[in-house]
């Protein structure tokens, strides 16, 4: 670890310019997950000490951190699962465990300097941008700070989505959602329900199967599942990763390319039914014997149109004689179970929410007021858009990390955060060179960008595959998917276009950028 231990917040001259004393950064980052842990190191690697990172729980992860869960793991193989800029080799396994991604984000974190800048237990209340001082004011449950431009690193799947059944708050029993496991809660032996079938539950249900007496899986809509090709890695294998030069980049490079064709197969439903869809229909044909269950478990959807799922314990775990999928809809909960639309009552001691995240209507978009005071939200009022995943008009000097349409269904999400780091470094880099106060997306830019991702967008799994997902937002516009090849997104990425953007020289009060900070 370097010995970095003051940063301007510290110093007390308050960077630049000052602001109210010892309160006044040049970059703000919200979050310490892979977005902001990797914004952090790139200011880092660019010999920048004027930031300050802003966490609300008492440690870096993120997602990772958050999420508990039995058998939670990752779906992406662990060498493309990290930064490309801090490669590791000690992997256990192809695909990495929670405790293990949160172990190389603990990893980084001091590996890089990182920890001293990060203010555990801050949550951001709210930020709102000042014309006036061109900058953005923060408040945090903490304090107030200052800081000139803001770097959001959220993520989409931090704030559990609660869904809206009737008398769920009546319940008598343990209740909780996969994000925010109840360890506490002993399910030996008990009587269970699940509510969905989506990637987490296909991983916690397995893993609390042989414990509990009973499960009953509520599934509304099936899931595509694939075999999921883990395994042990050797430690011969490790040693190569160590000692042979470009190998571990040969290998994430090689993961990385031949997802590109996946989301070649995706962009059209007819393409992805007669490929990937094959393997998954194999999967489910091999795995379950009983036409009736198999029935059931088929999507009725093309394969991606929701994310493909990957696991070689779901379909054993679900045929258990202590498990019943149930497929008719819920009508209510009651204190003590649940009933279904045919009016089947199953008592249960706890019921397990796998119903996923709020990933589209964004819990920091009502923190964030841009100019005029309007609240991201409102903004948003039809949807979120934004420009190449990252900035967002009528918001200058905000960077959003896995913004608008930077989600993956076939790759790995860091890549698309490298993407963006690479953008939002370059952006300041000219911003410093030019004397810029502020840079702000023309919304014309905007526009465009979108009518482009709506192209591309156009008849593939994503928007045309035949299901409702979480991608999916309440208008209707798929407003989370980056619906094709990760170098189109890289190659938009690579530079800060300066000339898609508005700027100002000065703050409102007409001071230079470089004296006001
Ligand atoms: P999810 O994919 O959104 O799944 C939510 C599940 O809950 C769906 O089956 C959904 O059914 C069901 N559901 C929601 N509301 C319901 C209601 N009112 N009644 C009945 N069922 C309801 O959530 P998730 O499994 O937590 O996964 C979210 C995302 O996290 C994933 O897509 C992925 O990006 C990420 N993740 C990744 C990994 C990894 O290995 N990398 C692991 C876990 C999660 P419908 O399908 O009918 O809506």
């Amino acid at each position: 670890m370097t010995s970095i231990v003051e940063t301007p917040a510290e110093v007390g001259s308050g960077g630049p310019g000052g602001g109210a004393p010892g309160r006044h950064v040049k970059v703000a980052i919200i979050g310490t997950g892979f977005s902001g842990l990797g914004m952090a190191i790139k200011l880092r690697q660019q010999g920048s000490d004027d930031f300050l990172l802003f966490e609300r729980a008492d440690e870096v992860g993120g997602t990772w951190r958050d999420n508990t869960y039995p058998g939670c793991a990752c779906d992406v193989m662990a060498l493309l699962y990290s930064y490309s800029f801090a490669p590791r080799a000690e992997w256990k396994t192809t695909f990495a465990k929670r405790d293990e991604v949160l172990d190389y984000l603990r990893w980084c974190t001091d590996r890089y300097g990182i920890r001293p800048f990060i203010r555990f237990g801050h949550e951001l209340l709210e930020a709102r941008w000042d014309e006036r001082t061109r900058r953005w004011h923060l408040r945090t449950d903490q304090g107030e700070y200052t800081a000139q431009v803001l770097v959001t690193g959220t993520g989409y799947l931090s704030d559990p989505a609660i869904p809206d059944i009737k008398g769920l708050s009546t319940f008598q029993g343990a209740l909780f959602h996969s994000a925010g496991w109840d360890h506490d809660f002993d399910l030996n032996g008990k009587r269970v329900a699940v509510i969905g079938t989506g990637a987490s539950a296909i991983q916690f249900v397995p893993a609390i199967q042989p414990k509990v007496g009973h499960l009953d899986l509520y599934q509304r809509t099936p899931p595509w599942v694939g075999p999921k090709p883990d395994k042990k890695v050797a430690p011969s294998h490790i040693w190569v990763r160590k000692h042979v030069p470009g190998y571990q980049r040969f290998r994430r490079n090689f993961n990385k390319n031949g997802r590109e064709i996946v989301a070649f197969l995706m962009a059209d439903p007819k393409r992805a039914s007669q490929s990937i869809q094959g393997m998954a229909a194999k999967h489910l044909q091999k795995s379950v014997k009983d036409p009736g269950l198999r029935a059931k478990l088929t999507p009725d959807y093309a394969v991606g149109c929701k994310r493909l799922l990957f696991s070689n314990t779901w379909y054993p775990a679900i045929q258990s004689p202590n498990v019943d999928v149930v497929t008719t809809g819920i009508r209510e909960v009651r204190p003590n179970g649940i009933v279904d639309v045919d009016g089947v009552e199953r008592p249960v001691d706890a019921i397990i929410l796998g119903t996923g995240f709020r990933a589209t209507s964004r819990p920091i978009a009502e923190r964030l007021h841009g100019r005029n005071g309007v609240r991201l939200a409102d903004a948003w009022g039809d949807g979120m858009a934004g420009y190449r995943g990252t900035t967002i008009a009528g918001f200058p000097n905000l960077f959003m990390l896995l913004g608008p349409n930077t989600t993956l269904g076939h790759s790995s999400q860091t890549v698309m955060i490298e993407a963006q780091l690479a953008y939002v470094v370059d952006a300041l880099r000219q911003m410093d060179k030019r004397g810029l106060a502020s840079v702000e997306v023309r919304p014309q830019a905007q526009e465009q960008y979108n009518e482009l991702v709506a192209q591309l967008q156009h008849g593939t799994v994503w928007n045309a595959g035949g299901c409702s997902s979480w991608y999916v937002d309440a208008n209707g516009r798929n407003s989370s998917i980056w619906p094709t090849f990760t170098w189109r997104f890289r190659r938009l990425t690579k530079k800060f276009d300066l000339e898609s953007y508005q700027v100002a020289v000065t703050t409102g009060d007409g001071v230079p950028a470089g004296r006001a900070g």
